[in-house]
Parts: structure tokens; C-alpha cells; sequence
């Protein structure tokens, strides 16, 4: 089969394609990996050539030998649906997890986004921590999220108890990471140390990393936690109000009806 007729190929197109018109990603901002599963990659196996072996920068044990899609770096999101074999590239990771190759993709040249270690070290610590079912890591520039941190605390509980008001699509709650230099190996591990706990990672002043098994999770998720944002931005500019009006019990109540747990340091 032809690499841009496979399915997975086809999801993660129209995920890039649904950010861009959602205003997520202006110019080259943000990034997506999808570990492609075994048989995919079979499927697709005729059109892969390998070129030469590049370091990631990081080390990813978990992710020996496995295949991804992934964007590539400076280039734009709205231009993925129309050239995605200048835009994507498919990678393959070596038996140590410490290098990569691009198998195809990339037909004008470049290399994986430069977010990569990042992405990878989550995937790395995802398969870990969710037997597997994580396959998408998708990185955003949602104005709202990122305007929020410019407002409030960057502590993980201030942010989840803010988005939790208005939806609870990611009972686990969000993390938060101080504005540090992307595309190094630094926010790479400590984007990883969160991604243990969290689904959601806020990066201040900057963008938003989230995690999940499939596009319509990751993309429901980024979706969720930028409109709860933009609730609350919304809300503190009107007279400034920035009470929160739901009571620890009410989102308790809110959670069993739903099944699902939140950590009790959350409510407050
Ligand atoms: P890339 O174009 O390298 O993916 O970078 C975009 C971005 O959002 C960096 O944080
Ligand atoms: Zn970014």
C-alpha cells in the first residue's frame, strides 16, 4: 500500500489539518508523532527506504525499533494536507533507542521536528506507564492555555483546579512547566517526569503537550483544556472575576457520576 493511503496516514493528516483551522498552529508552530502499530507498518513497508542513522539526543529504551509519523521541523501546518510528503516523515528508531532514520517523507529535504526529543521521550515514558496504549503525542500553540500562564501560578494545581471548572476531561489534572528553551534535551526529560502523571503538559508562555491512545483522544483532549482556557480568560476579563464557582464537592459529585478519580490536592 502507498504510505499516503494508509489510514493512519489519512487520521493524522486530518488531525494536523483540524489544528491548523482551529488557529492552534500559525506558521510551523507545533508538532504531532503517532507510533505506528506493527502491521501498519508492514503494510506500508514497500515505499520505506532508509537514509542514514542521525543521534535523538536523548535515550529511548522503550521505543527500540519502533516506526513513527511525525512532522517535520519549520514546517507549516497548513501546507501538511496538501504536501504531506514534504511536511511528514516516517522514522525508525535503533535497537538502543539512542538514534533515528528518516524511511520516508521529507521529499524537499529537513529533518523530524525539532521538538523530537521531546516527543519521544514521552512516547518512551507513555508505552511505559499505559501498557502500550499510547500512540499520539500532540504539541500546540492554544492561545488561551498559553495566555493563562502568563496569569496565573505555574503549579499544577493551580491550573487543573482553573481548567476543571470547566470541563473534566482529564481527571488525572495538568502539569505545568516553567517557559524553558525548546527543542532541548532538558524540557525533553522534565516534559517526560510529567507525562508519568499527566495527559496534559502546559509549557509557560509557549504551548500545550498532550498524550493519548488515539487522534480523536488527543485532539478531544487539546480541544477540552483550550476551551476550558478560554472559558476562563473569558470570565477574568469580564469586571475581573476570578472566583471559581464550583465547590470541591460538586466536582467530586461531577466525577462519580462520570467514574472517573481526581486526586483529592486538587480540590480545594
Ligand atoms: P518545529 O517546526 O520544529 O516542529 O517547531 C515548532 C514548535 O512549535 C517548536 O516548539
Ligand atoms: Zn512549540
Amino acid at each position: 500500500m502507498k504510505v499516503l493511503d494508509a489510514d493512519f496516514v489519512r487520521g493524522f493528516i486530518h488531525m494536523a489539518d483540524d489544528g491548523w483551522l482551529q488557529g492552534w498552529h500559525e506558521a510551523n508552530a507545533g508538532n504531532i508523532s503517532y507510533r505506528i502499530k506493527k502491521w501498519e507498518v508492514e503494510s506500508i513497508r514497500e515505499e520505506l527506504e532508509p537514509r542514514e542513522w542521525q543521534p535523538i539526543g536523548v535515550k529511548v529504551p522503550n521505543l527500540a525499533w519502533e516506526f513513527f509519523l511525525i512532522t517535520g521541523a519549520g514546517k507549516d501546518f497548513r501546507n501538511v494536507k496538501m504536501h504531506p510528503e514534504d511536511c511528514l516523515c516516517i522514522i525508525e528508531i535503533d535497537g538502543l533507542g539512542e538514534n533515528y532514520r528518516v524511511c520516508w517523507g521529507l521529499v524537499n529535504g529537513g529533518r523530524p521536528t525539532s521538538e523530537l526529543e521531546t516527543h519521544l521521550m514521552n512516547q518512551d515514558v507513555k508505552i511505559g506507564v499505559t501498557n502500550g496504549k499510547c500512540r499520539v503525542i500532540y504539541h500546540a500553540h492554544p492561545a488561551n492555555v498559553i495566555a493563562l500562564s502568563y496569569v496565573l501560578p505555574l503549579k499544577d494545581e493551580v491550573f487543573t483546579r482553573e481548567l476543571w471548572e470547566c470541563a473534566l476531561v482529564f481527571p488525572e489534572a495538568v502539569g505545568v512547566l516553567p517557559w524553558m528553551v525548546p527543542g532541548e534535551s532538558d524540557i525533553a526529560i522534565a516534559t517526560g517526569e510529567l507525562m508519568k502523571q499527566y495527559n496534559v503538559a502546559v509549557w509557560a508562555h509557549h504551548g500545550c503537550f498532550v498524550a493519548g491512545e488515539n487522534y480523536d483522544r488527543v485532539f478531544g483532549l487539546m480541544h477540552a483544556v483550550e476551551k476550558s482556557a478560554e472559558i476562563r480568560v473569558k470570565v477574568r476579563s469580564m469586571d475581573n472575576v476570578t472566583e471559581l464557582k464550583m465547590t470541591p464537592e460538586e466536582l467530586v459529585r461531577f466525577s462519580k457520576y462520570f467514574g472517573v478519580d481526581v486526586p483529592e490536592k486538587f480540590l480545594f
